[in-house]
């Protein structure tokens, strides 16, 4: 399975509800960063990983990694014993912001549900997949879309050409769940909810203007971000002046996705990016690309 990362163009998040998380207004963009999920059977009644990659000492081997949880979800379903080996070749950076996580997880749903040929519809992996997490559902389409309720509603919305983002991966994760409380933190009970904010995003993808999708990009996890990794503002500067039409913490950070005016562009920010030494690692990336798809390796 090869299944891509996520940045949000729009991240509206609403009021924390009774069952603890945020009511979300989003706009999804999946993006060509991908992570490679394989899950084999086994004979040994287990659930085992291996990951491959970069950074992945924060990624959990047990029931805490969502893929796990995955395939365990499926394999109840099913009444199937989870006896498989998942391997996670992570090209998504852990704790960017960009869903790794939730991207392997949507692999091994489908992974599952072709190993034990169950032929569970899609709705029915949908449903597996909002139980997840929020991005999960999400992942599983890939494209670009709106996403509603915790961010597993998910509706395709239509956009033209293809966009260009450089990715600034930082040094450092950010805690998904630490950026929300800091949200909180800062607002208290002014939760301002206008989903009409998403507007100029959503008419910026269908004419397919760069310059307007550029300024209308919008997160309201950027400034708590901000406020827990002042140097992201730096990040964002930057790409501002090196001609970026928009930049924006993706997701609850803090990778930082600017968006290029052109594919050559996107080469030139990228390449003066890492001269910089404001991040990590810089990435290349288009969208929208596919969700999760079964590939011959
Ligand atoms: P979010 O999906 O909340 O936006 P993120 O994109 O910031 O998260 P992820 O790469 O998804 O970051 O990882 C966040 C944390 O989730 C990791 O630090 C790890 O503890 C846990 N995790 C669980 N399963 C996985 C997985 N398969 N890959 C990566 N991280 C995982």
């Amino acid at each position: 399975m090869r299944v891509p990362a996520k940045v949000n163009l729009h991240l509206g998040v609403g009021a924390l509800r009774p069952d603890g998380k945020h009511q979300l207004h989003t706009i999804y963009q999946a993006v060509s960063l991908y992570d490679e999920v394989t899950v084999a059977a086994t004979d040994n009644d287990v659930v085992t990983v291996d990951l491959v990659g970069e950074h992945t000492e924060d990624v959990p081997l047990g029931d805490d990694n969502l893929a796990v949880q995955a395939v365990r979800a499926v394999a109840a379903l099913a009444g199937v014993d989870p006896s498989v080996h998942i391997t996670l070749r992570k090209g998504i950076p852990v704790g960017g912001g960009l869903a790794g996580g939730s991207a392997d997880a949507a692999a091994a749903l489908v992974a599952a549900d072709a190993l034990w040929h169950c032929g569970f519809e899609r709705s029915v992996l949908e449903q597996l997949a909002s139980g997840l997490g929020s991005d999960v559902a999400f992942l599983l389409h890939g494209g670009t879309a709106l996403g509603t309720g915790h961010g597993e509603i998910v509706s395709p919305v239509l956009s033209r050409g293809e966009w260009h983002w450089v990715l600034a991966v930082a040094e450092v994760g950010l805690s998904t769940p630490s950026v929300y409380a800091e949200l909180d933190r800062i607002r208290g009970a002014d939760v301002d909810t206008d989903e009409a904010v998403a507007d100029g995003v959503l008419a910026a993808l269908r004419s397919g203007d760069v310059v307007a999708l550029g300024k209308a990009l919008r997160n309201d996890l950027q400034s708590p971000a901000l406020q827990l990794r002042p140097n992201l503002a730096r990040v964002l500067d930057v790409g501002r002046e090196l001609g970026a039409a928009g930049g924006i913490v993706s997701g609850s950070g803090p990778t930082v996705a600017l968006l290029a005016p052109s594919a050559g562009d996107a080469i030139r920010i990228a390449s003066s990016l890492a001269g910089y030494d404001v991040c990590r690692t810089v990435r290349r990336a288009t969208g929208p690309v596919h969700g999760a798809k079964i590939i011959t390796l």
